[in-house]
């Protein structure tokens, strides 16, 4: 085998204007049922038994054709490399039993019925339904939060005791006054502060630093407190000059100060411009407010989805409760509740609260661990799947053309669906069976070290939702677009397009070869050209079936993406059928193995079979195959590439070696004065003008 390293190619010219690149992924619309009645076989029903042939049965013989680097990791053969404190992986394509080169079975089934799901318009099997997205409260909402203790009472009741400070709570408003928590300057921000920078030589810049050392989240404390006024917004809080443990002396206020007591609520320095920890506090007579069991729930699981978005990182760090260069630290609800412990909320913890009035006084709408939290959208990824009925089959009798063609599993995702009783199916195995792809046409083969993957992202629902009527709408507030915004819906099956002959080296090498614990370094990617083979036995499939299989694999000549590294542009490859052989005695399906008797080559039939399946598809969904949303998208994915590079968005033209993609998505949702493009992701067949650069400033650059 030979290898050989690409070099990074360079970049062609844009004809004019801007920079602009398109997103590496984009989704698959779903269809709308037209005529219930037509080709009931393409809606859900019981799947045909598996001892009684009443269908088609045979083998197709495929050729695939790779037309970018393809590479499938091996779960065998990886080998670890320390690179300064981290450990660095390298992967080797995978084998088969017999140690060749080969494509798994398992790799081409998953990708062949991805595809055969989106042209059937068949459930979401792989969908978190269940799943509640969190997104950054807007800043004006942050700001009526009311800073509270929390205090079990006994086993059934939770109440909070609020420290609003001197400011008397409006649930509804902004507070009135000074804002309800304490400031304590603690941190030099990582990233320079923009209001130092603008206003030098006010008493907001000028407030001396307190140092934390020796005190400990959740700590009753004394503080020497003043008024100081934010130079450029409209708000005023009380800064901290001194703090002491209970029991210590202070030092006497002078006339425009006030000593106060309360709890230190420490959270790390866990975002880039974060300057001040806060102390709660409160000088007014105030009763405690009841805390349900739901809201306490939902706290919960809020701290379930931080944990999960953050906490391999936080492991990975030595110091998580420090920052790292410039990257921040971990909040303390992370870190702490990383380890053994449990994301309970328990006596004593300090929290957030978005209050509400009721009869008594007021009412907890929710918690929050931070000031300027994440918080559950009301709801779940699956309310906002259109049509509703796509989502995972979950009865035997009453599944879908994909389950019922390639398999079926029963899965208790929702929780709140009970198992069904015992003598219920469970699971259908499936009519078709894939073998590994051998290698039969060796292009070569290459070694690289690959660029990071994917580095956590905010909650895009620009990218994931749109509008279920008309088309997404740049320039929206977040309260229009996200999950909890009337009339969004998912925008469908994500697929990861093919870049073509835009791919370039310089988008999926590491940038200057670096290596770390994120990325890998993968050896015989083959290349462009090689050719595998590989067969598919399918049993009892009627014809429209048999048809949809072989339009899911030919896939009209354009582009399957499978293996590792889709996003950076491998595993585009070309699948040609080559054989289609029919047992013509559907009995002697049992001895399948004796290939002597009662095989037909129908290759020649193929034609046919797909043309059932088109028309099969026009007849229920209203409309000529080829102008179905879903196949335009998927034509638009996967068949040729525009003249733009592919990339996740980012703020410069050059990749970074840091991954800083997430700038582009916090420039992009800026909202208020400065407030960023806010650009939505084009539909699939619509995206063709791609995104420009952005900063994290929201500024687009060129
Ligand atoms: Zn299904």
């Amino acid at each position: 085998m030979k290898i050989e390293k690409p070099k990074p190619r360079e970049e062609p010219r844009q004809q004019q204007g801007p920079y602009r690149f398109l997103n590496p992924y984009n989704f698959v619309r779903t269809l709308e049922v037209r005529n219930r009645t037509a080709a009931p076989l393409l809606g859900r029903c019981s799947p045909p038994p598996h001892d009684r042939y009443v269908g088609i049965s045979g083998r197709i013989t495929c050729q695939l054709t790779a037309v970018t680097p393809l590479f499938v990791s091996d779960s065998e053969g990886i080998t670890e490399e320390s690179v300064g404190e981290k450990i660095h992986s390298h992967y080797r394509f995978f084998r088969d039993p017999e140690g060749n080169v080969a494509i798994p079975a398992t790799s081409l089934r998953g990708s062949i019925r991805s595809i055969f799901e989106a042209a059937t318009n068949s459930c979401f099997a792989n969908f978190a339904g269940d799943k509640r997205l969190s997104y950054h409260l807007p800043p004006g909402d942050a700001l009526r939060l009311v800073p509270a203790r929390v205090r079990k009472v006994n086993d059934d009741r939770w109440e909070l005791d609020l420290l609003p400070g001197t400011t008397s709570v409006n649930p509804t408003q902004r507070p009135a006054g000074p804002q309800y928590a304490a400031w304590v300057p603690t941190y030099t921000p990582l990233w320079a502060s923009r209001t130092t920078a603008k206003a030098p030589k006010s008493p907001y810049s000028a407030r001396q630093k307190v140092s934390l050392a020796g005190f400990s989240h959740g700590e009753p404390c004394q503080a020497i407190v003043e008024s100081v006024q934010h130079p450029l917004r409209r708000f005023e809080f009380w800064n901290v000059v001194h703090l002491a443990q209970q029991g210590q002396r202070l030092p006497n206020p002078k006339s425009n100060q006030r000593i106060v007591s309360g709890y230190l609520c420490i959270t790390n320095q866990n975002i880039e411009n974060k300057h001040d920890e806060r102390l709660f506090f409160n000088t007014q007579q105030l009763k405690p407010v009841e805390l349900p069991s739901t809201v306490r729930q939902k706290y919960e699981e809020l701290i379930a989805d931080y944990q999960e978005r953050h906490g391999d990182e936080a492991h990975k760090r030595k110091q998580p409760t420090k920052p790292h260069g410039k990257e921040p630290a971990f909040s303390r609800f992370i870190v702490e509740r990383t380890g053994k412990k449990e994301p309970k909320l328990v006596d004593g913890d300090l929290v957030y609260a978005m209050l509400e009035r009721n009869l008594g006084g007021f009412g907890v709408q929710f918690i929050v661990p931070v000031s300027v939290p994440r918080v559950g959208f009301n709801r779940t990824i699956g309310e906002l799947l259109y049509p509703g009925e796509l989502g995972k089959c979950d009865k035997y009798d009453h599944l879908c053309p994909a389950c019922r063609t390639f398999g079926w599993v029963w899965g208790a995702e929702d929780r709140d669906i009970a198992a069904p009783a015992l003598a219920e199916r469970t699971a259908y195995a499936g009519r078709v069976r894939f073998s590994h792809a051998n290698l039969t046409h060796d292009a070569g083969a290459f070694d690289s070290t690959l660029a990071i993957l994917s580095t956590p992202k905010p909650t895009t629902a620009r990218f994931y939702l749109r509008p279920k009527a008309g088309k997404p709408q740049d320039g929206l507030p977040d309260h229009q677009t996200d999950f909890d915004a009337s009339g969004q819906i998912l925008r469908g099956r994500k697929v990861y397009r093919h870049h073509g002959d835009r791919l370039n080296p310089q988008e999926y090498q590491s940038v200057n070869g670096a290596k770390s614990d994120q990325n890998r370094t993968v050896h015989g990617v083959q290349d462009v050209g090689s050719v595998f083979e590989f067969t598919v036995d399918f049993e009892n499939l009627a014809a429209v079936e048999l048809g949809a299989l072989l339009w899911s694999l030919s896939l009209e000549g354009w582009h399957h993406r499978l293996g590792f590294g889709k996003p950076l542009g491998f595993g585009s490859a070309k699948v040609d059928v080559i054989a289609v052989n029919v047992l013509s005695n559907a009995d002697r399906y049992a001895t399948l193995t004796d290939e002597t008797g009662g095989w037909a080559n129908q290759t020649s039939e193929a034609h046919r079979w797909i043309l059932t399946f088109k028309e099969a598809m026009q007849a229920r969904y209203g409309m000529p195959f080829e102008k179905l949303d879903t196949i335009r998208d998927l034509k638009a994915l996967l068949a040729e590439t525009l003249p733009l590079p592919v990339h996740y968005p980012r703020p410069t033209a050059n990749p970074q070696a840091e991954g800083k993609q997430y700038e582009w998505f916090v420039g992009n949702k800026r909202s208020g004065q400065d407030a960023g493009s806010r650009l939505a992701l084009r539909l699939a067949d619509e995206d063709r003008e791609g995104l420009p650069l952005i900063d994290k400033y929201g500024d687009q650059k060129s």
